[in-house]
């Protein structure tokens, strides 16, 4: 990826009430070196962050990933962020997105190693890129394979230090279930926690069909909020289907009528092949889908 730009956010308290930020955000070259090397963002993946999809210039439910990046930053016990001030510093990366699709990334870190440099407060930076082309998955759909998350069901509850919905930065283990997808010839991967229940993908929610009713796991702690699903269910309750949230056990998954991955940047990629087993693709619901994600939202 070809960061295109980036700025660096000195962020100020949740409750100031300024409503010019400009001088908090500060422009530097996306090739240049740009963190302290006692970053815990970069040493402990202590921090949080959000990816928010831009279709022609304009930054997708850019409100829904603030609430989400504030409801991380709680359960992270790092300080409120400012959203007004997030929000200009998205509408500034935006304006820098060409035609077609990019990503803007919003990072909170915890800061700076105190001991060795004496600095305090967090450290908070935006970047924009063009989007790789996620067409092929959109269309021709993806296969997936359940992965056990090695967590049950109660783990979000009885160890919240585990920060299990928080959009953290700690993102090795997302990345190594994708490895392990593509090792066994999938290009995705669903958690299923060891008792036996749906999670989420490592960077997608999950969206099952069954009749014209359309089942997401609940967002109990657990997993994360999807941005994306939250739309595509209004979407589809506004076009007269139901919805629902549900402790989702993984055997519905082999019996789903069609299921998609659905998240901000690759928007909704139909499950083709579950665990070796075909899947039902209904292509003119996923297509309506994706051109209603690739119009402007708010
Ligand atoms: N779940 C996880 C673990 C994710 O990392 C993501 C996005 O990256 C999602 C779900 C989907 O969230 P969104 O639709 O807001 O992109």
């Amino acid at each position: 990826m070809t960061w295109r730009f980036a700025l660096i956010v000195a962020p100020v308290p949740a409750d100031d009430p300024r409503t010019d930020f400009a001088d908090t955000l500060a422009v530097i070259d996306p090739d240049a070196p740009a963190l302290s090397v006692g970053e815990l963002s970069t040493q402990r993946g202590d921090g949080i962050f959000e990816t928010i999809g831009v279709v022609d210039g304009h930054p997708q439910e850019v409100q829904a990933h603030l609430e989400r990046l504030a409801h991380s930053a709680r359960l992270c016990d790092l300080p409120a962020p400012n959203l007004a001030q997030w929000r200009a510093a998205v509408e500034r990366a935006a304006v820098e997105c060409p035609a077609g699709e990019s990503a803007i990334k919003l990072i909170l870190s915890r800061g700076v190693e105190r001991v060795a440099t004496g600095l305090e407060g967090p450290t908070a930076w935006v970047t924009a890129a063009p989007a790789a082309d996620m067409s092929v998955a959109r269309t021709e759909g993806i296969k997936v394979v359940t992965l056990d998350r090695g967590l049950d069901s109660g783990a979000a509850t009885r160890a919240p230090w585990l920060l299990l919905g928080a959009k953290t930065l700690s993102y090795a283990v997302n990345m190594a279930a994708l490895r392990e997808a593509h090792r066994r010839d999938a290009h995705d991967a669903i958690f299923v926690t060891s008792d036996g229940y749906v999670l989420e993908a490592p960077t997608a929610s999950v969206i099952l069909r069954r009749g014209d009713t359309f089942i997401t796991p609940e967002p109990n702690g657990g997993i994360l909020h999807g941005t994306t699903q939250l739309s595509v269910f209004d979407w589809l309750e506004e076009n007269g289907h139901s919805t629902g949230y549900e402790h989702v056990p993984a055997a519905a998954l082999g019996t789903a009528d069609a299921m998609w991955l659905v998240s901000s940047v690759r928007l909704a990629a139909p499950v083709t092949l579950l665990d070796g087993r075909e899947l039902p693709v209904d292509r003119e619901l996923t297509a309506a889908m994706n051109a209603y994600l690739l119009s402007p939202r708010d």
